[in-house]
């Protein structure tokens, strides 16, 4: 099973994969967590975005599709891909589409974690004090809500058409939603 996680920073998208990755025996596209990767590795690619992750902006679309194409044609992961973060712009869905198709592979399911602000700011909040990370800092908590809501709209409009998008409250409790996910898995 392909799945794609969608949702605002802070939604659970990494504890819900992490789950899934266990019970499926998948494996994680994290692309904030790749792109964290290369920053600590001080790549070209780390140097070229570590201003714009640490200023809450997107990476652009052509470093992170670079980023994730060798692991979608993967032989080891074929099916078996829990996608946490990407696609978040229309460009990127685009992308995927066109990867998945090329491998012989489609999404068989899109998992849509809705949540308001003020649970974000929360969560993130109560995160910074067990992780530091550079852009959980409050103003850039914000500014990332805030660039997630304007570049993903268009793509929410173009996954909610398919008939494998599932929308659950983000608000609840992990475990809650973690049932929910299970109501929509058929294995
Ligand atoms: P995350 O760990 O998914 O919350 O991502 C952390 C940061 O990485 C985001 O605020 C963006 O700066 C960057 N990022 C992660 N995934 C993407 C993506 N698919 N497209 C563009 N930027 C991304």
């Amino acid at each position: 099973m392909n799945i794609i996680l969608f949702g605002p920073p802070g939604a659970g998208k990494g504890t819900q994969s992490k789950y899934l990755v266990n019970k499926l025996n998948a494996f994680q596209i994290s692309t904030g967590e790749l792109l964290r990767e290369e920053i600590n590795k001080k790549s070209a690619i780390g140097m070229a975005i570590k201003n714009d992750m640490n200023n809450g902006n997107f990476v652009s679309d052509e470093i992170v599709n670079k980023l994730i194409k060798n692991l979608v044609f993967d032989p080891q992961k074929k099916d078996k891909l829990i996608f946490d973060g990407y696609p978040r712009t229309l460009s990127q869905a685009r992308n995927l589409n066109l990867l998945l198709e090329t491998s012989n592979q489609k999404i068989d399911l899109i998992l849509f974690l809705n949540v308001d602000k003020e649970t974000i700011i929360k969560r993130i909040e109560k995160r910074k004090m067990i992780e530091k990370r550079h852009d959980d800092e409050s103003s850039t908590i914000l500014k990332r809500y805030d660039t997630y809501m304007k570049t993903t709209q268009p793509v929410l409009n173009f996954y909610s058409e398919n008939p494998n998008f599932k929308e659950i409250n983000g608000s609840l409790e992990i475990d809650e939603i973690t049932r929910k996910i299970d109501t929509f898995l058929n294995v």
